[in-house]
């Protein structure tokens, strides 16, 4: 067949390309209705994927959550808050955790 050249480039006719979480969401709604889905861990998986994504916006790392700063009563993470007299780190737990903290370093004059 020689005229094959002129047409190979035509897209073949159920070459639609469906975006890959479109098909995901489709599957997940399939999986949904016939009950055969552990919605729990659908639901961490998304959020693990969620939160990678906005681990990479904020250039943020796995090991950034190492490093940031822990409540010392309830071990949730620390936040900066926006108060009335400035910005502090409040507890992530708040209301159930009243914890605050400085967001600069306290002089501290005694030595005990
Ligand atoms: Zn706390």
């Amino acid at each position: 067949m020689s005229d094959n050249k002129a047409t190979e480039k035509e897209k073949k006719s159920y070459s639609v390309l469906l975006p890959q979480d479109l098909v995901f969401r489709l599957q997940f709604i399939k999986k949904l209705k016939k009950g055969d889905l552990d919605i729990s861990k659908e639901i961490a998986k998304h959020f693990y994927d969620l939160i990678s994504d906005l681990e990479k916006k904020s250039n943020l790392t796995s090991n950034s959550w190492k490093e940031a700063k822990k409540c010392p009563k309830c071990d949730s993470y620390l936040i900066i808050k926006k108060g009335k007299r400035g910005d502090f780190y409040g507890c992530f737990n708040y209301p159930k955790c009243k914890h605050t903290d400085s967001l600069y370093k306290e002089k501290k004059e005694d030595n005990v």
